[in-house]
């Protein structure tokens, strides 16, 4: 058996690999490109492509191709050979730097909302070199950003990377105030769990509905759900433990630090973490994680279902982000310190953190939207749609001790002096037991929990960064000008927990009562579904922070709105469709042949002895035929309210009619076919049932 620091990152074009194989002078150059952003020289591509290229053919690659994230939410690629044909009909193996920094995949048929007329419909990607190049089998994967001619970002990282930017620029700003003059940058990091399901794939096979959509559209509840909490952390099956080890090998050699793992709430769910790194490369290796999982499974005869609540009845799959802001030597920013100083800059942080998320509490909500993750949040299992943030009881007690200028009464002795005020000492907080807060300080990183499985972490991110960037700014443009620092910074600290405390909850989220709360007397928003908060991403204040912070243009934000509201539309409109199929060519014809047969058993009998009254059957005929006729007039109706969605005028009335036509008339048509699976005999029932489904991976 290979150790595993032996294959750790051999199928990436790591730091180590680029040292080996880069003159020192190319290796200089690139380097001060990945850390700081340089330009990077042609010559100096030319002599990184041509060892990527050596690298990548010596470990069996044929095939290069430019990887990126369109706003499809999965990854593309288009692969083309290294082949080039040589004067004595033989062929070479090459690839330029011009080839490495920039491609023109055409990609016409993605998304662009408009961005791109069909005139000039070529869009181009561009090497991120800030994230590794790897092999995902014979081909060498090149991870860039995807821009129309315009520059218009058709993709999600370039908003990523200019969100990391802006960040980056005003923290800057509020660490020179504080008197550090030697950071040279500052970057987000993120850790993203990642919950998945797994099931079989024969049965997967036999279900329309999970591979048409991802999830199941229909399903009686299963006698045993997860009430009794014992796959929690419980013992993982051979099965299970085996695909794991493959996935954590595979994701190793990709140099995806794949950490934790374990079994979640619901049977069948499990989760995995890796280890926190830079937003963009955490986000590319998401992608991929999700990708591999998905691989891996196949192998291993499963099928991993990454939707956000393949199951009605038991809990759905999150992602959760968490999240910090450090600097390129390593400091957590939202640590607390040892200092005066660093604690009163944590302090600042921490507040910048607080007001984004209030401020902007619309768009971290909308970037988690989609069809799927609709049917999580707020429903009892996941954080609400209502965003809130929890800070422990230390620490809000700290900010209150602050806010009302009274004492502190901590744990700690000393009490920590700032100017002409006093700002409270305290202890990191980590006993963070609050799990039903969308937004949690755990010690020393916030962790974003309403994210859905299969979303990138890219739109949460671009939110989150853009958003404390602006709170950055506005504190360092009032510092920059103040006539005395600390009063201001106090001041200002002061300022914001007076008028932002409303967004902090330590209770529980989950708890009907504090829905009311949170509306009806903090004015919090309550955006239950994707229709209700997408139309808000271009609302003047939005647009306003987001061109300001140059994270995206108006047209981009146009545009991505109407693929959002587009993106969530079609998913539905799938769902319907596949409903309306299964309930007319599977589920009303298999309660009809198991009505026939119960009424011929019944006449069977009567033929034997008249005198028998078959209570059982006749009763049962005539429930089913009671359902036969409902599941009829639902299908009819559900089929009805898609052929109205093409009368809808524009995109935002389409999804808004979805929301209140559709998807209603998918539950009606559910609720029947449920019913009438739970009276009609499992050996006639066309699919595996969720028993099956939750209880068949062993
Ligand atoms: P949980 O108790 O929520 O399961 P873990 O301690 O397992 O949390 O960590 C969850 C994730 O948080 C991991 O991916 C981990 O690497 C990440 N993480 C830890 N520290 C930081 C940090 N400073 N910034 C960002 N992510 C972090
Ligand atoms: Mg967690």
């Amino acid at each position: 058996m290979e150790k595993v620091s032996d294959y750790f990152g051999s199928m990436v074009f790591d730091d180590r690999v680029m040292k080996a194989n880069l003159s020192a002078r190319v290796y200089r150059s690139l380097r001060k490109t990945i850390d700081e952003g340089a330009k990077l020289d042609i010559s100096v591509a030319n002599a990184v492509a041509s060892a990527m290229k050596d690298w990548a053919v010596a470990k069996g690659a044929t095939h290069y191709t430019h990887w990126f994230q369109p706003l499809t939410g999965v990854t593309a690629e288009k692969h083309d050979s290294f082949i080039t044909p040589s004067p004595d009909g033989g062929v070479i193996m090459e690839f330029s730097g011009k080839e490495l920094i920039k491609g023109e995949p055409d990609a016409s048929s993605f998304p662009s909302g408009g961005l791109r007329a069909t005139f000039e419909a070529r869009g181009y990607t561009a090497w991120d070199p800030t994230s590794y190049a790897f092999i995902k089998g014979r081909t060498l994967c090149i991870p860039t950003a995807f821009c129309s001619y315009g520059g218009e970002a058709l993709d999600k990282k370039t908003p990523l990377l200019r969100s990391m930017e802006a960040l980056n620029k005003q923290a800057l700003r509020i660490l020179r105030l504080f008197g550090n003059g030697s950071v040279k940058c500052v970057r987000t990091c993120v850790g993203p769990e990642q919950e998945y399901f797994l099931v079989t794939k024969e049965m997967y096979d036999q279900r329309p509905d999970l591979r048409f959509t991802g999830r199941t559209l229909f399903g009686a509840r299963s006698p045993k759900g997860q009430e009794m909490d014992d796959h929690y952390f419980g013992v993982i099956k051979p099965r299970v433990a085996a695909y794991m080890e493959e996935l954590n090998e595979e994701l190793w050699k990709l140099g995806i630090l794949a950490k934790t793992e374990h079994n979640e709430v619901a049977p069948a769910q499990h989760e995995l973490a890796p280890i926190y790194s830079t937003t963009n490369i955490a986000t590319d290796h998401n992608q991929l994680m999700m990708e591999i999982m998905q691989k891996v499974a196949a192998k291993h005869g499963l099928v991993c279902l990454l939707h956000e609540k393949p199951f009605a009845g038991v809990n759905g799959s999150g992602k959760h982000n968490n999240w910090s802001i450090s600097t390129d030597a390593g400091v957590n920013l939202l640590s607390p310190g040892e200092t005066p100083y660093e604690n009163a800059q944590f302090l600042l942080f921490l507040c910048a953190v607080i007001k984004a998320v209030d401020d902007y509490q619309d768009l971290l909500r909308l970037s988690v939207a989609t069809a799927g993750n609709d049917h999580r949040l707020g429903a009892n299992e996941a954080p609400p749609a209502v965003v809130s943030i929890f800070l422990g009881d230390e620490l809000s007690a700290v900010l209150e001790a602050i806010e009302t200028g009274k004492p502190y009464r901590g744990t700690e002795k000393t009490q920590m002096k700032l100017g002409v005020d006093v700002l409270p000492k305290f202890n990191r907080d980590t006993t963070d037991r609050n799990r039903t807060s969308p937004f949690a300080f755990t010690g020393n990183k916030f962790e974003f929990r309403m994210l859905g499985s299969s979303n990138s972490i890219a739109c949460a991110n671009i939110m989150l960064n853009s958003a404390v960037a602006e709170s950055l700014k506005i504190y360092a443009d009032r510092l920059e000008g103040a006539e005395d620092f600390e009063t201001a910074l106090h001041e200002m600290i002061r300022k914001t927990i007076r008028d932002h405390k409303h967004i902090i909850f330590n209770g529980n989220g989950y708890d009907d009562t504090w829905i009311r709360e949170a509306v009806e007397e903090r004015g919090l928003l309550n955006y239950r579904t994707t229709p209700d908060c997408m139309p808000h991403l271009l609302d003047r204040k939005n647009v306003k922070m987001l061109t300001g912070q140059g994270v995206f243009s108006e047209a981009e934000l146009k545009s991505r709105c109407d693929i959002m509201l587009e993106n969530y539309c079609k998913a539905v409109v799938i769902e319907a469709n596949t409903m309306v199929d299964m309930a007319r060519s599977q589920i009303a014809p298999a309660v009809e042949s198991y009505s026939l047969k119960i009424a011929k058993t019944a006449a069977a009998k009567k033929a034997l002895d008249p005198e028998l009254a078959c209570g059982y059957e006749t009763e049962l005929v005539r429930k089913l035929s009671v359902l036969t006729d409902r599941i009829a007039v639902k299908t009819g109706e559900l089929e009805a309210a898609v052929t109205a969605l093409h009368t809808a005028e524009d995109i935002i009335s389409g999804s808004e009619a979805i929301r209140d036509t559709v998807l209603p008339g998918m539950d009606e048509l559910r609720l029947a076919c449920d019913e009438a699976e739970t009276l009609t005999a499992k050996s006639e029932w066309p699919f595996p049932t969720y028993g099956d489904l939750l209880f068949g991976v062993r």
